[in-house]
């Protein structure tokens, strides 16, 4: 039946010929303008909901019914202009064909004549100064801050080495806001659109011609970690030592070829390695534990060096859980019972659980090798092949593994290593000939991750982000609390995901808590990661040190107390790396950004608590769903609490110790499926069932 366009239902129109949704439209939209015309003209403090209505010709009731407060107004106002920008700069970026003229599409769409003018200046400016101050303008400027520094980034890491283009894209962001806020100030003296785009493009090129030039000059001969020697800087990643600055390797970023290859490999040597029995894939793997076990040392000073953790830690824990992890899975596997089903005298069903095929495992920076073990032990005791992609910050212990792998009688092809950034993950993600995809990384990355794996529909096991809550009641062992503190939060730097940084302290023992608390930190020692006796070692990179510190900053300006730390250190030779001191902020509340946003760093925030209906609920007040601790003495209060919270993993009286043996993972935005235990080899098999007739079949025909 042919749509009969006269019949669609539309609102009735008004006397102007306009329908009511066309008109309310363009009320909001003129709302807004008049908004920004009255801050451009009166500033922020005059634009007020009267101000508003007077300009625009309607009642301040009118105003009210469609943005609430001011507030409300300002946000809609404030999002009208980002998005105008975000608008201009993808209608760009369409139409840019390199990395380098996209990072110039961002550039002239922030500064382009269509919106570097004084009224749209003045009014950023105006937004700018209240973005502290208003929860939803900041929303709005995180979020186009975020789009602005991700785009940029992804494309100057097809330039430059990764560590590079986070800061290079850093200083463009920066440079744009601090361009306009000079041409706001001067009220448009100082500065036109035209050469504000000159300024920009004349420091990218210079800063991309250093860059280059460090890269060829400075680029050591192939390290025995790097496969292949890059031949561009935009091929390559420059491995460096936090702690030092050093370069510890350059190596080639894998491509679409190096995949698709790898891949072809997998799959020719799954089918042999799936073909052994669980029994003989554990004997190899108990071999390349041992060698693990054996290379304890050698390992652990790699690690070190290239994550900045102190040896201390490398040597007890890295390589050993990564052992254990093997160990465990060799002995697991073999024990896979399944399913008989009992179907009646004439026939019986069972189950079967095959490997998957060809699988990936992606890794973060923090645990390097541990995540390379976690991934690889139960996919390849499972009878799958595994590609393997390091972050591109820490990306040489994986290689390591693999020719410990190799050496223990791993055939060639069942695992493999590719290096590269996003992208190369993103080759991974989005293979037709993988099966299944186990991430570690940031919330963000598991929404891409999930959706690229969508288009094959890959299984995913997501192993993500936290602000996990450790509640100490009243009654609680003090003194075992604030180990379990210290340990939940200034180990590895509090570069670990199931950090408790949300520390309850009821307020009978808060004061002594933090009296406590503030002893033990100040005498933690702070170091060369490579000095045994270092108990705090370096952050990742000079991005996230600085990004631990702006929150340090916004944890003082919302009005926390600053215990102890807080401030980069710089002493002697550690002022080459990127140290933090640990940091305790006491009177937390639970709308403070500390205590809102994964931190990844040394800082810990502590929150005061009356009783326990109210502590679990504020816990549990949060998107992350990773973790969580108890400290308590009194046993049925404990495990009361911990069933009503809302985490993968909980610890009571003791807090981040994860043996192999328990799953590990996360609920809500803190991820999907696990990792460790029994649990692990269900996310690397699937489910095969069988019929088996035991009699003649009834067919009516
Ligand atoms: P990221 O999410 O930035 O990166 C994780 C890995 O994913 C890296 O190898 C990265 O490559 C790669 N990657 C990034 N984007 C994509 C994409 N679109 N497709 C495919 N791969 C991609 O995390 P970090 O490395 O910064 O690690 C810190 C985060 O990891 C924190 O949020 C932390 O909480 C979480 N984490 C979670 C753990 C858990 O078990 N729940 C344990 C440890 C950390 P590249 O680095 O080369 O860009």
């Amino acid at each position: 039946m042919p749509l009969n366009t006269q019949s669609t239902i539309r609102p009735p129109a008004n006397r102007a010929g306009v329908t009511r949704d066309e008109g309310e439209d363009a009320r909001r939209v003129q709302l807004i303008e008049v908004t920004i015309d009255s801050l451009a003209e009166v500033g922020y403090v005059g634009t007020t909901l009267a101000e508003i209505a007077r300009r625009a010709g309607v009642s301040p009731g009118l105003v009210a019914h469609y943005f609430g407060e001011k507030d409300g107004l300002l946000e809609a106002a404030f999002r009208k202009l980002a998005r105008l920008v975000a608008m201009n700069a993808r209608g760009r970026l369409a139409l840019a064909r390199t990395p380098r003229a996209r990072v110039q599409a961002i550039i002239d769409a922030n500064l382009g004549p269509e919106n570097f003018d004084k009224r749209t200046g003045i009014a950023w400016l105006a937004f700018w100064g209240q973005v502290l101050h208003v929860e939803g303008l900041r929303r709005v400027q995180t979020a186009y801050q975020r789009r602005m520094l991700s785009n940029l980034r992804s494309d100057l890491r097809r330039m430059i080495p990764g560590e590079a283009a986070r800061s290079l894209a850093a200083m463009i962001a920066a440079m744009i806001d601090g361009v306009w806020l000079r041409a706001a100030l001067s009220e448009w003296q100082e500065a036109d659109s035209e050469s504000a785009q000159a300024l920009l493009t004349a420091f990218v090129d210079g800063r991309l011609r250093e860059l280059t030039r460090a890269q060829r000059s400075n680029g050591p001969e192939p390290t025995e970690h790097a496969g292949r020697r890059a031949p561009h800087a935009q091929d390559s990643i420059r491995v460096i030592n936090p702690a030092t600055g050093e370069e510890l390797a350059v190596l080639a970023v894998d491509g679409a070829a190096e995949v698709d290859a790898a891949v072809a490999r997998a799959r020719l040597a799954q089918k042999a390695w799936a073909a052994k029995t669980a029994a003989e894939r554990g004997r190899v793997l108990q071999v390349a534990a041992r060698l693990l076990r054996e290379r304890n040392d050698e390992l652990a000073e790699l690690e070190t060096r290239n994550t900045g953790k102190p040896i201390q830690e490398t040597r007890a824990v890295d390589v050993t859980s990564g052992a254990e992890c093997l160990e465990y899975y060799a002995g697991v596997a073999a024990g896979l019972a399944c399913e008989h089903l009992d179907l009646g005298p004439k026939a019986f069903g069972y189950t079967r659980r095959e490997p998957l095929g060809v699988v990936a495992g992606i890794g973060a920076w923090n645990y390097p090798l541990q995540i390379a073990c976690w991934k690889s032990a139960p996919a390849l005791a499972c009878g799958n092949a595994m590609i393997f992609k390091p972050a591109e910050l820490t990306p040489l212990t994986a290689v390591k593994l693999g020719e410990i792998y190799r050496e223990a009688g791993v055939p060639d092809g069942v695992f493999q290593v590719v290096q590269g950034y996003a992208q190369t993950g993103q080759l991974l993600t989005r293979h037709p000939g993988i099966r299944k995809i186990s991430l570690t990384g940031e919330v963000s990355t598991g929404k891409a991750v999930m959706a690229d794996a969508a288009a094959s529909l890959k299984q995913v096991t997501l192993e993500l982000g936290g602000k996990s809550p450790l509640i100490v009641f009243g009654d609680a062992h003090l003194e075992n609390a604030v180990s379990g503190a210290l340990l939940g939060n200034f180990y590895s730097a509090g570069e670990v995901c199931s950090n408790g940084t949300r520390v309850f302290v009821h307020r009978s023992v808060r004061r002594e808590f933090i009296e406590r608390l503030r002893a033990r930190t100040a005498a933690m020692r702070i170091g060369d990661p490579l000095d045994p006796a270092t108990q705090v070692g370096a952050l990742i990179s000079a991005e996230h040190m600085q990004k631990v510190l702006g929150l340090i900053a916004r944890g003082r300006t919302q009005g926390a107390r600053l215990v102890i730390g807080g401030a980069r250190v710089t002493a002697g030779a550690l002022g080459q790396g990127y140290f933090v001191a640990p940091t305790v902020f006491d009177a937390c509340h639970d709308d403070m950004d500390i205590v809102r946003q994964e931190i990844f760093g040394p800082v810990m925030s502590v929150l005061e608590f009356d009783d326990e209906e109210e502590v679990i609920a504020r816990a549990n007040a949060t998107e992350f769903g990773l973790a969580a601790g108890v400290f308590t003495n009194d046993l049925t209060r404990a495990h009361r609490a911990v069933a009503r919270l809302e985490a993968g993993t909980c610890w009571i009286n003791h807090y981040n110790i994860t043996p192999i043996e328990l799953p590990f993972g996360g609920v809500k935005l803190s991820g999907l499926g696990r990792e460790n235990g029994r649990a692990a080899l269900e996310h690397y098999t699937q489910l095969k069932s069988v019929y088996v007739a035991m009699a003649d079949i009834e067919a009516p025909y």
